[in-house]
């Protein structure tokens, strides 16, 4: 029964150790929060680069869309550079999503 227990108590002290340096030299230990939106996949060391990725880049739908193919941008800006590049034989103008869909 000693020899049992001995056993038993070396097996916790092991996998304590393990547990223990897993938390403490795991480099993506340093990452602590984690974006709520499963499908952005993205984390960051401070929760206000979390709550700024939040509020002004995750989830947010672009607004501007390119009127000749399935390019979507949030800055008008962007849609132009992409019509200029890829378009430049049409009618350059920037489909604003914000207007007429309400
Ligand atoms: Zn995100
Ligand atoms: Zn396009």
């Amino acid at each position: 029964l000693d020899a049992l227990s001995a056993l038993l108590l070396s097996g916790v002290n092991g996998s304590f150790k393990a547990f223990s340096r897993s938390l403490s030299s795991d480099a993506d230990n340093n990452i602590r929060f984690p974006c709520p939106n499963h499908n952005c996949g993205r984390a960051f060391n401070w929760k206000r680069n979390l709550t700024r990725h939040l509020k002004y880049e995750c989830g947010l739908q672009p607004r501007f869309k390119c009127p000749y193919c399935d390019y979507y941008g949030k800055l008008k800006g962007n849609v132009s550079k992409h019509l200029l590049r890829r378009h430049n034989t049409r009618k350059i103008y920037v489909v604003d999503l914000s207007q007429g869909t309400s």
